[in-house]
């Protein structure tokens, strides 16, 4: 009898589910025993509330919101979603209209009326959520309230694992776009919580794939840019197109229609008439003309003009930023489960800002920069370094310092490295950097240098610890090299600590 041994299974795991929640629904109109939606509830425990401001709602492990009026919903979905305790509840909302406005804030809608069996299978894949939260390490008191908030976000991913983090559309954000959930828990300005994204992005925590670019005011940051065309001298915006002539015998250019003359086509320099093109005259690609200035040009230059603070800017100086739609990474789990934020950062800098390349082509590179230097005894430099933060009370706040910190990060070894150099990273803190046409001394005084900036912008809270090779005088291959710079590297680590600790 396999069948009936696979069907007894299935009951078993469908009875494991029917576990009794507490369950706090949001309503103004208390909901009679014997209403089909109570029914729904049945075998949970159910507590029916005006409103979220009671402390046992901490306590619950599901909410559900019962909409009547729209705008009352709205704000209590809001309010649930910027508390830090009820941010990850499994949330459900049940309504009698369309319910798509609440679905980035909510896990799941159900369009009333519906039979109680609908309502009790919604609860279980809410379960499915809940579940996942067993997982986490609760204790998140060293971190600040960011912090805890970023941990909140990646918990969230991570409880709902097939979710994309996705944007709307919104034109009052000041890019175009806004990911309601999150703002609601960060507080911000609509928009600005795109920040924070960028910021669990770059410290790999979790990844982006772009939905939309769009391009921003350099002085202001708003996205309402009005791009027009101007005349690419005196950027006067009134210019026209017009069918333009080139006389050949006086070489007067003009408009057609100065030429025109009772059918006839008549230079208004020299008075000649014009018969034949190709002959007499052609008609030149020059045929846009400022009204302003008098200029006649064939391309007109496009100008931005920003319709928020009226700053006034070629298109090449608008600002380029990518909408993502965001899934949480394997350090974003580990994040989420372990209550910890990675320390790094370090590393989301230098990928994006000085084009890291990929390890393994990293060593493709290094060998054969290493058999050019050797042979032709050019000098290039191989550096390995670490940057070390210390930890003061000034930096605890890691993450949300970050933004600031990262500016100058960036500035710094921008200054530093030339984009000929070849550089890859080797962990969260470590990075390789190959200074081409740069010898050991040289590049020696370029890393004191970096460290004196260093500690002029962060004093003395970030050092760059490094060992450095000479490619052309060093005798062994690459992976000698790289060890021998490893170890004189660790060295310098274990001093550094002793004069930590
Ligand atoms: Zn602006
Ligand atoms: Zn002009
Ligand atoms: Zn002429």
């Amino acid at each position: 009898m396999g069948f009936g041994r696979g069907f007894r299974i299935k009951v078993l795991q469908t009875v494991s589910f029917l576990k009794t929640m507490r369950i706090c629904l949001i309503t103004d109109t208390a909901l009679k025993q014997g209403d089909e939606i109570l029914q729904g509830f049945t075998g949970h425990s159910l507590q029916q509330e005006s409103s979220i401001g009671k402390a046992f709602l901490y306590e619950v492990d599901y909410m559900a919101v019962l909409v009547e009026d729209e705008g009352k919903a709205v704000s209590t979905l809001k309010r649930i979603k910027s508390d830090l305790n009820l941010f990850l509840k499994p949330l459900l909302v049940l309504g009698y209209k369309n319910l798509e406005a609440y679905k980035s804030l909510s896990d799941e809608q159900i369009l009333l009326p519906v039979k109680a069996s609908e309502i009790s299978n919604k609860l279980d894949s809410l379960n499915s959520i809940a579940e996942k939260f067993q997982d986490f390490n609760n204790n998140l008191e060293d971190l600040n309230e960011d912090q805890q908030k970023d941990i909140c976000v990646l918990r969230y991913l991570s409880s709902r694992d097939e979710d994309f983090l996705s944007p709307e559309r919104n034109t009052r954000s000041k890019v175009g776009y806004t990911y309601p959930l999150l703002r609601s828990l960060y507080d911000v300005a609509m928009g600005e919580e795109i920040d924070r994204l960028e910021i669990l992005e770059e410290t790999g925590l979790i990844r982006g794939s772009p939905i939309d670019n769009i391009h921003t005011c350099p002085e202001c940051g708003l996205y309402n840019i009005n791009f027009r065309e101007v005349c690419p001298d005196c950027q006067s915006i009134k210019i026209n197109q017009e069918n333009t002539l080139h006389h050949f015998r006086c070489a007067y250019v003009g408009k057609e229609k100065d030429f025109a003359s009772d059918h006839k086509l008549i230079c208004p320099k020299c008075l000649k008439r014009l018969n034949h093109i190709g002959v007499d005259y052609d008609r030149p690609t020059e045929n846009f003309w400022c009204d302003s200035c008098g200029l006649n040009f064939s391309e007109p230059q496009v100008s931005c003009f920003c319709l928020n603070c009226t700053n006034i800017f070629i298109s090449e100086e608008a600002v380029h930023k990518s909408i993502k739609e965001y899934k949480i990474t394997r350090n974003g789990y580990r994040a989420a489960k372990e209550g910890f934020l990675t320390e790094s950062g370090w590393v989301g800098v230098f990928r994006k800002e000085l084009n890291l390349y990929r390890y393994e082509v990293f060593e493709e590179i290094l060998k054969l920069e290493i058999n050019r230097c050797t042979r032709y005894k050019s000098h290039s430099t191989l550096i390995h370094f670490s940057l070390r933060k210390l930890e003061t009370e000034k930096t605890a706040n890691q993450l949300s310092d970050y933004k600031s910190l990262r500016h100058d990060l960036i500035r710094i070894f921008q200054d530093t490295f030339r984009n000929t150099d070849i550089a890859t990273d080797v962990s969260p803190t470590d990075n390789l950097v190959v200074l081409t046409h740069t010898d050991q001394g040289s590049a020696n005084r370029a890393m004191e240098r970096l460290n004196e900036k260093l500690n002029l912008s962060f004093k003395g809270t970030i050092i760059c610890l490094f060992a450095l090779q000479e490619l052309s005088v060093f005798e062994g291959d690459h992976h000698l090299l790289l060890n021998q710079l490893q170890a004189r590297l660790d060295e310098k680590l274990v001093v550094e600590e002793k004069v930590e600790g």
